[in-house]
């Protein structure tokens, strides 16, 4: 679905991201892992067009996507989250999601701004889409509440919503289950199984080995930049590369 060839990125002298080549498969759950500062964040910038790579390419369902800026690689079906919660907590949990539906379809964040608090009163798609993505994420019934009023997990959820009201096919999500407690991320896990099984294509990042072992069907191992082992769970866990880049982290 995904295909990455040779894609890096330098920061000044510092390679962020150097030479990955991945694929990503359709209706399977791929999770990038790497100790903090292996360049997964920037990894999933390079993908969505905020970052422009400075060697290699991007192709998303066979189509070059390397360069295109990133309300084209969501109009394409490339969705993301952030490792940090970007919701807007003084408005209603659908009008994030009718803001997510606005940004990733139209002009740009002051247009959704404006016009977002009257489509909620007057109808329109994107109050439609934002209630279609809400439902997906099971807040449907906290729609009307502020956003800021909910628990850390569901002001995720709302993230995610926002994220999912492009109607992508690739969903990437950064560190998702971080600042969640234990049961809070078994639900977030169980969440994202139903996206998959809903025919959505996820790829995740995280630095817990442990908390993707159960999660994902493919593993990408990521330290100082590079891709240093990928493969199912069982066979990365067993890496000697990987195993020495967790205990020297
Ligand atoms: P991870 O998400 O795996 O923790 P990041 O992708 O955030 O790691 O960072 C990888 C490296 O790239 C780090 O050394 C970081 O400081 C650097 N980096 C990321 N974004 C930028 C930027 N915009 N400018 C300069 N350096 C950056
Ligand atoms: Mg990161």
């Amino acid at each position: 679905m995904l295909e990455v060839e040779g894609l890096g990125i330098r920061f000044g002298g510092n390679h962020a991201v150097q030479n990955v080549t991945a694929n990503i498969k359709p209706g399977k759950i791929t999770a990038i892992i790497g100790p903090n500062g292996a360049g997964k964040s920037t990894f999933f910038n390079l993908i969505s067009g905020f970052y422009q790579p400075t060697t290699g390419r991007i192709r998303f369902q066979g189509q070059d996507i390397t360069r295109l800026p990133t309300h084209d690689v969501v109009a394409r079906g490339i969705a993301r989250t952030f490792q940090t919660t970007t919701i807007y907590k003084e408005l209603t949990v659908l009008e994030n999601a009718m803001i997510g539906h606005r940004v990733r379809t139209r002009a740009g964040l002051w247009d959704a701004l404006l016009k977002t608090g009257r489509e909620k009163r007057d109808g329109g798609g994107s109050r439609d889409g934002g209630m279609a993505a809400l439902e997906r994420v099971g807040l449907a019934p906290q729609a009307n509440l502020l956003a800021g009023a909910l628990t850390q997990e569901g002001q995720k959820r709302v993230g995610i919503a926002m994220a999912l009201s492009s109607d992508p096919k690739l969903l990437l999500l950064d560190e998702p289950a971080a600042g969640m407690n234990p049961e809070e991320t078994v639900n977030l896990m169980a969440l994202i199984r139903e996206l998959v099984v809903g025919g959505l294509t996820v790829a995740l990042v995280e630095h817990k080995m442990s908390l993707v072992m159960g999660l994902a069907d493919e593993i990408l191992v990521m330290h100082h930049g590079q891709k240093i082992a990928e493969g199912t769970p069982a066979q990365v866990s067993r890496d000697p590369a990987v195993i020495e880049a967790y205990l020297g982290s």
